[in-house]
């Protein structure tokens, strides 16, 4: 079980570090991928924009190569079983646990103007993600990390108050967990402006990448460089077929490699990854019937798995059907 948010496009970051390992997952797995629509309205998000982005996010995860057939893909809110375990464990949760999230402190500190208490309680929403499904693996970015200890310990509690109920749910990383953004400082976010867009187009990726930060020691095509501290070197790791890795790095050693030139065969590799999405992303923008029943599907099926969650958790907590 993993989700994504319906904030802005997605990027490479959210590509490399969730999707390739979504898709490789539902290869052995029973699978469930939401896009988590809830957890946005924490920050706030014009209506119409947040019902766009939803639509956006999905056609993204299915254009990935997230194959409907093999897996579960819904939007959170079709599944307001999530809302209702989300305020069952509200009520398991110890104040002091929530308040060593980084996480609320991190976003307290990126909007001022809006420190909610859906902020607060947000891992929470989470646990209920994952526990609604059973959940035995997660795959997280490794700044989720701490959440997913929140959400075992808090699922251990219910298990020790009311009753086995819960598997304990375990951590799968990607092998990208985090993809530094264009400005070579933090983490691939759209809010930092730092993004390589999934659906871009190869002049845009280009021109991005024109921009970008190299070795800060490499002010002329002369000066020889070092690849191992370069951003793009670090995308050319996971873009670039090894042997070619090998030439560029060598090449940018001697200094008979310039940047643009580097940039340039990024821009290929990475054109090579995002055509074909680009290609099933406007497939389904050309029919949206298509990506309907994709969603309709999905929420049926993962409303089904999720009532007969509630409905042992219900009966465990006391909570008995109107009569
Ligand atoms: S040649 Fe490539 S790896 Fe070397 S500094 Fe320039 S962009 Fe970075």
């Amino acid at each position: 079980m993993s989700g994504v948010q319906p904030t802005g496009n997605l990027h490479i970051g959210n590509y490399l570090g969730a999707l390739v390992n979504w898709v490789e997952l539902q290869k052995h797995y029973e699978a469930f991928f939401c896009v988590v629509d809830l957890h946005a309205l924490t920050q706030r998000p014009d209506p119409a924009a947040l019902q766009r982005a939803v639509r956006e996010v999905a056609i993204g995860v299915l254009a990935s190569g997230v194959d409907p057939d093999k897996s579960t893909v819904f939007v959170q809110s079709h599944v307001p079983q999530h809302s209702e375990l989300g305020w069952i464990l509200t009520c398991l949760t110890p104040l002091g646990d929530l308040n060593r999230m980084t996480q609320f402190k991190d976003k307290s500190v990126q909007q001022p103007e809006n420190i909610n208490a859906g902020l607060f309680t947000y891992p929470i929403l989470q646990t209920a993600d994952i526990a609604l499904y059973r959940a035995e693996r997660v795959p997280v970015g490794e700044d989720q990390e701490q959440h997913l200890e929140l959400a075992r310990e808090t699922l251990r509690r219910f298990n020790f108050v009311y009753g086995e109920t819960f598997p304990d749910p375990q951590t799968v990383k990607s092998q990208a967990p985090r993809v530094i953004g264009l400005d070579g400082q933090a983490k691939m976010s759209k809010s930092k402006g730092n993004e390589l867009g999934l659906f871009e187009t190869d002049e845009e990726t280009l021109a991005k990448l024109r921009a970008a930060k190299t070795d800060p020691a490499r002010l002329r095509k002369s000066d020889k460089g070092t690849p191992e501290v370069c951003n793009i070197f670090s995308y050319h790791g996971f873009f670039t077929p090894a042997a070619q890795r090998e030439e560029i790095a060598a090449g940018c050693r001697s200094a008979q490699l310039g940047c643009v030139d580097c940039k340039k065969m990024l821009a290929a590799h990475l054109e090579a990854v995002k055509a074909p999405i680009r290609e099933r992303a406007t497939a389904l923008r050309e029919h949206p019937a298509r990506l309907d029943e994709i969603l309709a599907a999905g929420a049926s099926k993962a409303r089904a798995a999720a009532e007969s969650t509630m409905q042992l958790v219900r009966e465990r907590v006391g909570l008995r059907p109107a009569p």
